[in-house]
Parts: structure tokens; C-alpha cells; sequence
């Protein structure tokens, strides 16, 4: 199987999509109807975050492994350094070795519970995501990727330091980053152009996150800190008790982001699907229907 750097290397944008572990029955059932309605569409990858810790780091593995072993699709590991020691690490990455799987994303990690308290690394682990870049590497025949933030990273005391940083974690061994969710282009294209600027051209990977209902706002605020918009914000406000409404306010301002992002030269799109497939799938289609649209006019 080619790498994922090769695969975006070809110029053809990739599109992937993120699950997450669920916690119940139902929310398996869930998960699955949306992995093989998504596995028709036969993307370029699927990734599973990796939760805070215990028994959701598990389902993580377990799920992640039988995306390997049960589907066509290609799956790529969220993995952080979060209260792990260097050998933990390196078991649940040999175990991923073990069950076929071959790309890891490579994450620092948030403190559990509150993200936003001081971070402290396990005593004899890392306390940045570089250094599990070049574990992972270390480690075997793995593509790895890791975190960008269209709006630099929280903790970032500058650009300058974030770009610093981001560049650092690139050359000790990344095929691609992924970034935050977002939700103007500008961020993007800014963030793009400063690591260019900086002499790496790793390419980076947009995430698409449908925001279809008004509620999801203040949730997004403190998982990402993304900036809303405004007009978008008061278009789902004015659809609050219509889902419907909000279905399609929410799949057209995502579509239009996604259009803009590979008319700029984004080397693909990555979907949160928050273990649903409906919405995603229709951002998907709409923007393969749009570039067929385009290519048709242009005689290609
Ligand atoms: P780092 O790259 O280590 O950066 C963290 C901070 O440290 C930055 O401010 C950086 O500038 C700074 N820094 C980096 N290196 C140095 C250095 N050498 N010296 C000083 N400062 C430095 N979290 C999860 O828990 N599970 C997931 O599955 C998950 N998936 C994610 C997927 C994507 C696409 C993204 C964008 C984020 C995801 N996260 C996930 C969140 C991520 O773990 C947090 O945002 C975390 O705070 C940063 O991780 P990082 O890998 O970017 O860390």
C-alpha cells in the first residue's frame, strides 16, 4: 500500500473522515452504519481520536484495529503522549504494528479534565509532540501526522514560537498535519503560508466541521476555540427549532469552505463526522459534483 505522503504527493486532493470511540452498544451500531456507509464512498483514510484516558483509550485500539481487520478502509491512530510513559507508548503503537495498522497521528494531548490546566508530563514521558513523531518513526514502517492550528495553538505565546514549534515537529519526521477545526478560510491560508514561509512544505490538511445546529457553538468554542461567525451564528440561531433548517445552513456553509480550501490548493479534506454520516457525506458529494462541474467546463 502506498503511503499517505505519496497519496498526497499525487496531487489529487484526499478526503478523510474522524470518528471517535463510542461508549455504548447503541453507539457502536451507530458508528458502524456510518463507517460502511462512508466505506462506499471508498476514502483516502478514516482516523479515531484517542480520549483522556482508561477504558476509552482501549476502544480507541479496538475500534481502530477493526477498521483494519473488517474493512477496505485505511486507518490512522490518534495517539498522545497524555499520562503515558515512553514504554506504554510504545506497546499500544506495536500493537497497532501487530494488527496491520500503519499511520499514526501524533498528538501532545490535553490534561484530562480540564484542558486548559497547566500541562505536566508523565515522569517518564513526553512533553511534546515531536518526541512521539520520532518514536513513532522510530518504530516501524508508520506514515505519521500531526496537529496544526489555523488560529497557532492556545498555548502559543506568539506566531513566531507556534510556527517554531509546528516546523520542528514536521522535520523530526511528519508526512502531513491535520489541522483544529475552523471556520474561516483566512485562518487556514494564514497558517499555510507562515509555515511555508518558514521552509516546510508538509502538507496540511483542513478538517471540516459541519455546524448544524446553534447549540454546537459554545461546545466548539471550548474543544477548539475557533472563532464563529457572527452571520453564521445568528442563521442558526434564526433555525433553532427547525433541525432541518439548520441540516442544510450548516452542509452549505461547509461546503462553500471546502470549495474555497481546494480552489486554494488544499491537499485534501478532513471530515468530523461525530460518528454520523449524513451531513459529511453530503459535503463530500456536493464538492465532488462541484469539481465534476468544473472539470467538465474546462474540457478536462
Ligand atoms: P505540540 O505540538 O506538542 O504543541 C503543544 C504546545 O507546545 C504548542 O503551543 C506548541 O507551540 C508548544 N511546543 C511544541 N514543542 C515545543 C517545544 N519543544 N518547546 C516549547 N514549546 C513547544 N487530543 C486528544 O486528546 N485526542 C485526540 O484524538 C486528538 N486529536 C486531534 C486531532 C487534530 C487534527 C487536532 C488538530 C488536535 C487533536 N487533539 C486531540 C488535540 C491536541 O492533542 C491538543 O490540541 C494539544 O493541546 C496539542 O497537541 P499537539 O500535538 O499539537 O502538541
Amino acid at each position: 500500500m502506498s503511503t499517505l505522503r505519496d497519496t498526497l504527493a499525487s496531487g489529487r486532493p484526499s478526503f478523510s473522515f474522524e470518528f471517535f470511540p463510542p461508549k455504548t452498544e447503541a453507539g457502536t451500531r451507530t458508528l458502524w452504519n456510518a463507517i460502511r456507509r462512508i466505506e462506499a464512498f471508498a476514502p483516502t483514510f478514516v482516523s479515531v481520536t484517542y480520549g483522556a484516558g482508561g477504558s476509552s483509550r482501549d476502544r480507541t485500539v479496538a475500534v481502530t484495529k477493526r477498521i483494519a481487520t473488517e474493512t477496505t478502509l485505511r486507518p490512522v491512530a490518534h495517539l498522545t503522549a497524555v499520562g503515558h510513559s515512553v514504554a506504554e507508548l510504545r506497546h499500544i503503537i506495536g500493537q497497532y504494528a501487530d494488527a496491520g495498522v500503519h499511520d499514526v497521528l501524533a498528538l501532545r494531548g490535553d490534561p484530562p479534565g480540564d484542558p486548559g490546566a497547566p500541562w505536566t508530563a508523565h515522569p517518564d514521558g513526553f512533553s511534546h509532540a515531536h518526541e512521539l513523531v520520532s518514536l513513532v518513526r522510530r518504530s516501524g514502517d508508520f506514515s505519521v501526522g500531526v496537529a496544526a492550528f489555523p488560529e497557532r495553538h492556545p498555548r502559543s505565546a506568539d506566531w513566531d514560537s507556534d510556527i517554531r514549534h509546528f516546523v520542528a515537529k514536521c522535520r523530526a519526521g511528519a508526512d502531513y498535519a491535520i489541522t483544529q477545526m475552523f471556520f474561516h478560510v483566512e485562518d487556514y491560508l494564514r497558517l499555510r503560508d507562515k509555515v511555508a514561509a518558514a521552509g516546510c512544505d508538509t502538507p496540511i490538511i483542513p478538517e471540516i466541521m459541519p455546524a448544524t445546529d446553534v447549540k454546537q457553538i459554545a461546545r466548539f468554542a471550548q474543544l477548539s476555540g475557533a472563532a464563529f461567525p457572527d452571520h453564521l451564528a445568528r442563521r442558526l440561531d434564526a433555525a433553532r427549532d427547525n433541525p432541518a433548517d439548520g441540516h442544510r445552513i450548516g452542509v452549505e456553509h461547509a461546503t462553500a469552505m471546502a470549495d474555497r480550501l481546494l480552489a486554494e490548493g488544499a491537499p485534501g479534506l478532513h471530515y468530523i463526522t461525530l460518528n454520523r454520516s449524513t451531513a459529511t457525506l453530503e459535503i463530500h458529494q456536493n464538492i465532488q459534483n462541484s469539481r465534476s462541474a468544473h472539470a467538465l467546463a474546462a474540457g478536462r
